[in-house]
């Protein structure tokens, strides 16, 4: 905790005064241009991979950086409403699904119940990504495959990415050329981001 006050501190005294007139420019309004979906992973950063500025991303983190389907419900939706509130209300211009590698939330889906004993919610959640779990098992099915772990968050992020059309509000802007979706892929180690290429079926080194 002390090095977050330090940071709390040296923040206000440095990089705020670099960027005063831009905090005062957000004081009662936010912009975004963009609707960003990652992962929750301490590891994202999406600002600082991205090189953007504050009001300029909405972002979502959650586990696998996920989308729900589009459904009408009475429950809570965290996920849905953000998506809903940056859609309809904030008009933003892209969306990006982010996903990246090493992820523990796609990893999880290869546990076994044992393993997912303790985490409930999370087996429950990533229920969301089984379509991507099976279509990797069918075409790898060694357990210890390599292949499986990089596939996997790559079709998490084609997968979620379907799952956004499903929203009517979504579809509709896509087809009138109002928003653009985007898959990502960042290579924590190499800080590379790869873009999907929906003609070739890949991801490709953004350069
Ligand atoms: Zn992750």
């Amino acid at each position: 905790m002390e090095k977050m006050i330090e940071g709390i501190l040296e923040f206000r005294e440095k990089d705020f005064e670099e960027y005063r007139s831009l905090f005062e420019g957000l004081e009662r309004k936010q912009n975004p241009h963009t609707l960003f979906i990652g992962c929750s992973d301490s590891r994202i950063v999406p600002n600082l991979i991205t090189k953007t500025l504050p009001g300029e991303l909405f972002m979502i983190r959650n586990i696998a950086n996920i989308v729900p389907k589009y459904r009408q419900s009475e429950e809570f939706l965290a996920t849905t409403s953000a998506i809903e509130y940056a859609v309809q209300i904030l008009n933003v211009e892209n969306i990006v699904v982010c996903g990246h590698s090493n992820c523990g939330g796609c990893a999880s889906l290869y546990f076994n119940d044992k393993d997912l004993e303790k985490i409930p919610h999370t087996k429950k959640w990533l229920e969301l990504a089984h379509p991507v779990r099976d279509l990797v098992i069918r075409q790898f099915p060694k357990k210890d495959d390599p292949t499986r772990e990089w596939l996997t968050e790559q079709l998490n992020v084609v997968e979620q990415i379907k799952h956004l059309y499903s929203y009517p509000f979504i579809s509709k802007r896509v087809e009138e050329n109002k928003i653009k979706i985007f898959g990502w892929y960042y290579l924590i180690q190499r800080g590379e981001i790869f873009n999907y290429n929906e003609s070739k079926h890949l991801f490709e080194l953004i350069k």
